[in-house]
């Protein structure tokens, strides 16, 4: 089928280039015409695992770039917007974006047009596109508005993308149901997965989605509700976590106990510095804005999003804790992307930890396999960037983890040490075993879990004592 992805971020570039993989003819729009030349030129703008190879194997034939919105309309029986949905000032969603593209595709459209809503709105957007279709000059029964939200998590999108738990579709007509059916038939008849050159599925991956077809509302309200429902879960977690810190438990063994209750399970048990990015903090925001606006508080997701950044606060007290006074030290931060996997920055609780750090007189010198060439636009050069994990803990006087790479959860403790001034690691995702980081030596905070503090004499690692 030929479909246009308006917007090619982070979800419309995977969503264009994943559905060029299961056969379709894609264009791939954006209004930004330096974004276009650069995917154009076969760059990938984004960091995924699996992205790169398959904009390659598909550029130029089944993947097109387009600055042209319209072309891309006239062309395509299907078109997803998948623009941005920022925080206005209230909290709610900003639709700007989602109206500008219905007007346009409402102007050039010609003969009957599926409209897909696939970035994340509150209930009742496809009716007001519905609505600007019609007030720019479309006629009902001409074009179909559907609510397919996209799940994909950044870090893992094309494998979320192939191999999703569930696919969403909010229809109101059965034309437009048989459309969005025919669109994602390889991947729920799972004739994909057999296909010799398919990227590979993740473990654990069901072999088949579930299709679940709903009415709009539904759809909107499941993407919605799905987001603030995980963003709760690692606000629980924490809140459990500092409940841990205050009575000496452990909220490794907690999270493990809780988690294997298979009504609970174990995703999202995770403490640490909180939630960031692009999406739970809009949307829990965004959800609460709706929810209200529909005369129904939800308070808490008031205390959700409380939650998460106090979390933020209370990491920065034990590093002061740990470190007696902050001005002037010099600290080594691992991680500066909202999650391992990803270039993204947005909303990263990493650069709003380094930016209070440096704040306080610190002097930070970061490591981030992925997101540095986005940080140095933030943090500029008030920052040093160091090439590799080592580079960057030369001479601190502490290591903070912020990000939870898996590439910093196997360090080599003992090259660490010897690098660090003093055998200081407070890790904001617990990477490491308690047991481990005692045998290594190290004076260890984290979340949830008790203090590992060596005596006072074995601070000084031992190039300080030779010296
Ligand atoms: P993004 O900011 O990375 O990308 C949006 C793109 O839309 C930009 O490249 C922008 O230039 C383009 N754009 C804006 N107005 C345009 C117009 N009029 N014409 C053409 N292009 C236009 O955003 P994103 O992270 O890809 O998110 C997009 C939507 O998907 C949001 O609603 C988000 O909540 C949702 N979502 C995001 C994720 C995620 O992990 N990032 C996951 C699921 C859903």
């Amino acid at each position: 089928m030929r479909i246009s992805v308006i917007g090619s971020g982070y979800v419309g570039l995977v969503a264009a280039t994943c559905f060029a993989e299961i056969g379709h003819d894609v264009l791939c729009v954006d209004n930004d015409r330096e974004k276009i030349a650069i995917l154009d030129q076969g760059g990938s703008l984004i960091h995924e695992d699996c992205l790169q190879e398959l904009l390659s194997r598909h550029h130029h034939s089944r993947l097109v770039f387009s600055t042209s919105v319209e072309d891309a309309v006239r062309e395509s029986q299907a078109i997803f917007i998948t623009v941005g949905t920022p925080s206005a000032s209230n909290g709610a969603a900003d639709l700007s974006y989602v109206e500008s593209v219905a007007r346009t595709i409402a102007k050039c459209a010609e003969g009957y047009k599926v409209v897909v809503e696939k970035s994340t709105v509150p209930v009742y957007t496809s009716e007001w596109i519905e609505r600007a279709m019609i007030q720019n000059g479309r006629h009902a029964g001409e074009f179909d508005v559907v609510s397919n939200p996209e799940f994909l998590r950044e870090g893992t999108a094309v494998t979320d993308f192939l191999y999703p738990d569930r696919i969403v579709v909010g229809a109101k007509t059965k034309r437009a149901a048989c459309v969005m059916r025919e669109i994602y038939a390889p991947l729920i008849d799972g004739s994909y997965a057999e296909q010799s050159s398919a990227v590979p599925p993740p473990e654990g991956a069901r072999s088949v989605p579930l299709y679940l077809q709903t009415c709009p509302q539904s759809a909107e309200l499941i993407k919605h509700a799905s987001n603030a429902f995980l963003a709760l879960k690692i606000s629980f977690i924490n809140a459990v976590a500092n409940i841990c810190e205050s009575v000496g438990a452990d909220i490794a063994e907690v999270s493990e106990g809780i988690g294997s209750d298979s009504r609970i399970g174990p995703d999202f048990l995770r403490s640490g510095i909180g939630y960031g990015g692009s999406c739970f903090p809009k949307d829990v925001a965004a959800f609460r804005a709706v929810a209200q606006d529909f005369g129904c508080e939800f308070p808490l997701l008031d205390e959700v999003r409380k939650i998460n950044e106090e979390q933020r606060q209370r990491f920065l007290s034990k590093v002061k804790a740990a470190l007696w006074t902050l001005k002037g030290k010099r600290l080594a931060v691992l991680g500066l992307a909202f999650k391992g996997g990803t270039d993204d920055i947005r909303e990263s609780p990493a650069i709003e930890i380094v930016k209070s750090l440096l704040e306080q007189g610190c002097k930070v010198t970061a490591f981030d396999p992925a997101a540095m060439d986005r940080a140095v636009e933030v943090l500029a050069d008030s920052v040093t960037f160091a090439n590799d994990v080592y580079t960057a803990a030369e001479g601190a006087e502490a290591l903070l983890i912020l990000t939870d790479w898996k590439e910093f959860a196997n360090l080599d403790l003992q090259r660490l040490r010897k690098a660090l001034k003093y055998p200081i690691i407070l890790d904001g995702r617990n990477l490491y075993k308690l047991s481990d980081m005692e045998k290594a030596g190290f004076n260890y905070y984290s979340i949830g879990r008790r203090p590992l503090e060596v005596s006072h004499s074995f601070l000084r690692n031992s190039r300080v004592i030779a010296g």
